[in-house]
């Protein structure tokens, strides 16, 4: 089962064959400055004009590419993710919430998180699996999913994961690391008693307090 973790950064294979990280795609990054272009165009151009009506369809029509290539990578993805995985564990995100992070709202709305937990929502369960959501306070990207160390200091900008328990030592990919805790909460929401790479995830996790009383930073 894949837990999917919204990473904002194109994952390795590796973690993504490994626990299904959401394979990131970004068609607006790719044609923003074409966006950036048009847009510039049209704001030269003399309002109604013959000029002005010519750039305006054309960024229509780039907006509308924009729209079909998101909505065929999102169906896609769903549509196999749907097919292939018994249990799907995903991360309950606030996209309004996220939305109103000026920062984060671009990547947000480009991958259209939102559709897409609303899309699985709907898939999983016609292809006979189970869709848990892990409530959004739960601190996934903070904690080490071998030991349960809380890294309470960790950066958006952190790519890579350090345990900050030296006995644990774990190194690995943020959004890995963040994935395999979605499904081991996930399971443990499901009432499974889990059979994790690392079995002290169950006695660790006492040391870590979490719930919509405990933010992370
Ligand atoms: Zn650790």
């Amino acid at each position: 089962m894949p837990g999917l973790e919204g990473g904002t950064r194109k994952s390795t294979a590796k973690s993504r064959q490994l626990v299904g990280c959401l394979p990131y795609q970004r068609p607006l990054a790719h044609q923003l400055k074409k966006l950036r272009r048009l847009n510039k165009e049209l704001a030269r151009r003399s309002k109604g004009g013959k000029k002005w009506l010519k750039t305006k369809d054309k960024l229509g029509r780039l907006h509308y590419e924009i729209a079909c290539i998101r909505l065929d990578w999102l169906h896609k993805l769903t549509t196999q993710i749907a097919k292939t995985s018994g249990i799907v564990a995903v991360e309950d995100l606030h996209v309004k919430g996220l939305m109103r992070n000026r920062c984060l709202s671009r990547s947000f709305s480009d991958a259209s998180v939102g559709k897409l937990l609303d899309v699985l929502e709907n898939k999983v369960p016609r292809q006979g699996g189970m869709l848990l959501k892990v409530d959004r306070f739960f601190p996934s990207s903070q904690l080490c999913h071998c030991c349960g160390a809380r890294k309470v200091d960790l950066e958006l900008i952190d790519r890579v994961f350090v345990c900050p328990d030296p006995d644990c030592g774990y190194i690995g990919d943020r959004d890995e690391n963040a994935a395999l805790n979605l499904i081991v909460e996930a399971l443990r929401m499901f009432g499974l008693n889990v059979n994790m790479p690392s079995s002290r995830v169950a006695t660790a996790r006492r040391k870590t307090a979490w719930g919509p009383g405990v933010r992370p930073k």
